[in-house]
């Protein structure tokens, strides 16, 4: 499958396929776009085009170099991507996991040797954001000296973290999320090849997929469906009932989303029901993410102004950023803290 089979990022592959033909490839890039959308994917096809060895400005995904990149047996395309501290198993985790140091004097090393197969050497920065300080500095070095025949891609979701130095030394392709037709195509087709015919996916649950997934396949398929529905209900069926009156409420309705095991997700579906609140305050019901529940949406809208939604919204952000890296504040006394304001600005 060539470059311009990518579904759903035309302007973003025809940069990369322009600077491919005029041979004009950067050292380094710097892909920017929500976490599941196709960069990744754009980076190991970026890399295949420029090692194929069938096709001088594409890629044929039939060719030995092809097929060893897609297997990950091709020595000289690499990744490296935020793992879980030692203690807790070293795992690849794109949410809580950082990058160390160390990946990066490896990576170091690696580039620095020539390439085997004489193409290019290709490093694929999953999750940037999440090298630490001295990581990125360490990583600038090679960024100011490229080594000979190589392309650094660095993915990152949220591209402020980064070190503006590291930033202006790249050249920057936003991603955007993809089209809410693309996407429901994709995940519908997706979910019916997982769940057979356990699950008859409808046109409503395919689209809301997508709209909570803001665009991610990699989100939206990684998700268990029945459960996130359950999730769901949960957090919306909790919202009228947080009361400052009922303390103990409160503080078992806090516990249950950080001690649950996606706090940072129920967050997020806490968020969108605030964002649907608000947008239903402005008149904008075609534009709701939730629009499977409308009914209960404006029955908790009701009442409430819109300031008061958009300023939840932004309570409910801050807190989906204080549990995470590299703030790691404690999850149960966020939650309990962000409720107990939710509940008074209601
Ligand atoms: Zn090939």
């Amino acid at each position: 499958m060539p470059l311009s089979d990518t579904l759903g990022h035309d302007r973003e592959i025809g940069i990369l396929r322009k600077a491919i033909s005029n041979k004009r490839i950067a050292h380094s890039f710097l892909f920017v776009g929500p976490h599941g959308i196709g960069k990744r994917f754009t980076a190991v096809s970026l890399a295949k085009a420029l090692n194929c060895s069938a096709l001088s400005d594409d890629f044929c995904g039939e060719c030995q170099n092809c097929r060893d990149i897609d297997n990950s047996s091709y020595g000289d395309v690499f990744i490296i991507e935020p793992r879980e501290p030692e203690s807790k198993g070293g795992e690849v985790d794109h949410e809580t996991g950082i990058i160390k140091i160390d990946a990066v004097r490896d990576v170091q090393q690696r580039l620095s040797y020539r390439a085997v197969r004489g193409g290019k050497k290709i490093c694929i920065v999953d999750g940037a954001e999440k090298m630490n300080k001295e990581a990125q500095n360490a990583f600038l070095k090679t960024l100011e000296e490229p080594p000979p025949d190589s392309v650094i891609i660095l993915i990152v979701s949220d591209g402020t973290v980064l070190l503006p130095t590291i930033i202006s030394r790249c050249q920057r392709i936003n991603f955007r999320p993809l089209p809410r037709n693309i996407m429901v195509g994709i995940v519908r087709k997706k979910i019916e090849l997982t769940h057979k015919e356990r699950l008859a996916v409808n046109d409503e649950t395919a689209a809301l997929l997508s709209s909570l997934s803001g665009g991610s396949v990699g989100k939206a398929l990684g998700w268990d469906i029945e459960s996130m529905l359950e999730q769901r209900k949960k957090i919306v069926e909790m919202l009228p009932r947080l009361s400052l009156t009922d303390m103990e409420g409160l503080f078992k309705a806090a516990e249950e989303i950080s001690k649950g095991d996606r706090p940072v997700e129920s967050l997020e579906f806490l968020k969108m029901w605030y964002r649907d609140m608000a947008v239903v305050k402005q008149g904008g019901e075609d534009m709701i993410i939730n629009s499977d529940i409308l009914p209960v949406l404006k029955q908790h809208a009701g009442g409430k102004t819109f300031d008061r939604l958009a300023n939840g919204f932004k309570l409910i952000h801050q807190a989906q950023m204080d549990i995470m890296p590299p703030q790691y504040a404690n999850k149960q006394l966020t939650v309990e803290n962000l409720l107990m304001q939710l509940a008074y600005n209601r």
